[in-house]
């Protein structure tokens, strides 16, 4: 654990970086809406070309989940998440990956692909289109890897067994049949889990799950718990961030 925040430049976070692999955990890659609740989601185009090519510059290369689940040393390698499957990501996103060698991984709302932000606009949060199945087809064909982020984006360890067992097996076999792909890595929404969860994960056959517990990931790491830093715009409202994400 570290007390570091969020990630907003390498800077900070040279030290520990070189302790483990990071993960980095992106929401939206866009200018912000007006009207927008949690603001630091959104990490503007600009913002984001930056980072990437500062992680360049100081000689990183991006690694896949499946690459934590068997160690390393962690040096110079980091992992680039983004959760919830935002057309934004991939209309803003693609090109400074591509010029900078790196690849990706976006979560998936299964059940939500081709639609908006559901579980967002229920918390009054503005709408954002979620990337359709041929869109998600142009993210695969760039290189990347697509991961699932549940069907609907509920909090799991409120659900049932058996409610939070089909989100988490149903979305995999979803995701595999319409792409024709193994289906490696899940994601916790709202970074919610519990053992119970964690094992259904595990039943499922799913490599690894990740949290946003803070952190980096070495070869002790519980590939189940894999930690992730946040990145996001900064903003007054971490209360809000703390409310929806660790309460
Ligand atoms: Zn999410």
């Amino acid at each position: 654990m570290s007390a570091l925040g969020n990630y907003h430049s390498l800077e900070p976070f040279r030290d520990l970086f070189k302790t483990g692999i990071p993960i980095l955990a992106y929401h939206k890659v866009d200018r912000r809406p007006s009207g927008v609740r949690l603001k630091g989601l959104y990490v503007s185009p600009k913002r984001f070309t930056t980072q990437m090519d500062e992680l360049h510059d100081a000689g990183f290369f991006s690694v896949g989940l499946h690459e934590l689940a068997y160690g390393g040393d962690g040096r110079n390698l980091v992992a680039i998440s983004f959760d919830d499957g935002c057309r934004n990501v991939l209309r803003n996103a693609v090109e400074p990956l591509r010029r900078n060698g790196f690849r990706a991984i976006q979560f998936i709302v299964a059940d939500l692909i081709g639609g908006l932000n559901e579980w967002d606009i229920r918390d009054g949060e503005v709408p954002e289109p979620l990337m359709t199945e041929s869109e998600i087809r142009e993210w695969l064909a760039a290189g990347h890897e697509i991961g699932s982020h549940s069907l609907r984006h509920l909090r799991l360890t409120r659900l049932s067994v058996r409610d939070a067992r089909e989100e988490i097996s149903t979305s995999k076999k979803k995701l595999e049949d319409m792409f024709g792909i193994p289906i490696n890595h899940f994601c916790y929404p709202y970074g919610d889990w519990n053992e119970g969860i964690r094992n259904l994960v595990t039943e499922a056959g799913y490599v690894t799950a990740s949290t946003l517990n803070h952190g980096v990931n070495t070869a002790a790491t519980d590939p189940y718990s894999i930690h992730r830093i946040m990145v996001r715009h900064p903003t007054r409202s971490l209360k809000a961030l703390k409310e929806r994400f660790f309460s």
